[in-house]
């Protein structure tokens, strides 16, 4: 479970908002778009049902990336290339096959294997843009 702190899983907005700004409101479909994510009870019944897993156990795995998914969803949070230069990392995202037991064995529906398709696409995205607008990275 060590590995779940790892991707940072609370929300980092860029600019902060206190208490005195009020609520900082969401609409459905923002909420939405993380959700799912967010039902993850921490079983770790992915990590048992993951071959990848299986074979080796630095491989961040399925929880730990679907919670990074959770944060990097979220509209409050600006978080997403500090959790990019964990996940992205070797035993981290590319090391899933997409044999999709993860999601299988997910006993709330969370289906990690989608998250974990996800975090590539953003960190591919991540990586384009960085080369095309240098300037926009933080
Ligand atoms: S099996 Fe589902 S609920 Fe359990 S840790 Fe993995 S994602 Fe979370």
């Amino acid at each position: 479970m060590h590995k779940l702190v790892k991707v940072k899983p609370w929300l980092m907005p860029e600019v902060e908002h206190s208490i005195e700004d009020g609520e900082y409101l969401q609409t459905p479909a923002e909420l939405d778009d993380y959700k799912q994510f967010s039902m993850c009870i921490n079983c770790m019944l992915c990590y048992s049902a993951c071959p990848v897993y299986g074979l080796d156990n630095e491989f961040i795995g399925p929880a730990a990336i679907t919670l990074a998914q959770r944060y990097n969803l979220d509209s409050r949070d600006d978080g997403q290339p500090d959790r990019l230069r964990v996940i992205a990392q070797p035993e981290g995202i590319w090391d899933c096959t997409f044999v999709g037991e993860c999601s299988r064995a997910c006993p709330k529906g969370v289906d990690p294997a989608a998250a974990i398709q996800q975090a590539k696409i953003r960190a591919v995205n991540a990586t384009m843009m960085s080369v095309l607008m240098p300037w926009s990275e933080r």
